[in-house]
C-alpha cells in the first residue's frame, strides 16, 4: 500500500471523513467505524509511520499522553470500567492499516472486552533461552538510550508518589470529618 492510498493519511489530510475526537498538528484520534466496544478509538500520528520504532520519541510521547487523557475521559464520560490499550504491527499481528495506531478500547461491566489469546505452555529452559537472547540486546540498547532520562524520571515519579499519598491522606481526613459530622447530626 502506498502512502497516497493509506486510509489514515487521507483522514489526517481531511480527504476522508471520520469522527475526529481530537486533532492537532501532529496527532489524531478518531472513533473506529467498526468498534469492538462503544467508544473504541484509534490514536495515531498524522505522519505516516508503519511501526513504533520509526516514530520520533517526542511524537511518541505525545501519542501516549493523549492515551492518558482520553483514558480518563472514557472513564468519566462513557463510564468505562476498564480500558485496553493495544497496538498491532505487521500483518501477522493483525494490523489492518499499515499506518501505526493505538487502539483505545473501553470495557464495561456489562460489556467486558478481553483479548482472547491462546496461551501456550513453555519450558523454563526455553523461557531462559529467549530471555537471555533479548536481555543482552535490551541492556545494550535501552541503557544507552534511557540511562540519562531514567534518573530524571525517577525523581519525578517519587514526587508524584508523595503528592498522591498526601492527597489520599487529606481525602481520608475529609471522609472522617464527614462521618463524624453525620454521627453528630444523628446523635446530637
Ligand atoms: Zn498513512
Amino acid at each position: 500500500m502506498t502512502i497516497e492510498k493509506c486510509i489514515f493519511c487521507q483522514i489526517a489530510e481531511g480527504k476522508m471523513q471520520a469522527i475526529k475526537i481530537y486533532e492537532d498538528k501532529n496527532i489524531l484520534a478518531v472513533l473506529d467505524i467498526n468498534p469492538v466496544s462503544e467508544g473504541h478509538m484509534l490514536i495515531m500520528p498524522k505522519a505516516h509511520f508503519e511501526i513504533i520504532e520509526e516514530i520520533p520519541d517526542d511524537l511518541l510521547s505525545l501519542l501516549f499522553r493523549l492515551v492518558k487523557i482520553l483514558s480518563k475521559i472514557l472513564r468519566q464520560t462513557m463510564k468505562a470500567t476498564g480500558i485496553n490499550v493495544y497496538a498491532c504491527e505487521g500483518k501477522s499481528a493483525g494490523q489492518r492499516v499499515p499506518h501505526f495506531y493505538l487502539n483505545l478500547i473501553p470495557s464495561y461491566d456489562k460489556e467486558p472486552v478481553a483479548v482472547d489469546w491462546q496461551r501456550k505452555q513453555a519450558s523454563k529452559e526455553r523461557l531462559e533461552e529467549i530471555g537471555n537472547k533479548i536481555m543482552v540486546e535490551a541492556k545494550k540498547e535501552a541503557s544507552k538510550i534511557l540511562s540519562e532520562e531514567t534518573e530524571k524520571v525517577k525523581a519525578k515519579v517519587q514526587q508524584e508518589k508523595v503528592i498522591k499519598e498526601k492527597t489520599e491522606q487529606s481525602k481520608q481526613r475529609k471522609e472522617v470529618k464527614k462521618i463524624k459530622s453525620l454521627i453528630g447530626k444523628r446523635f446530637p
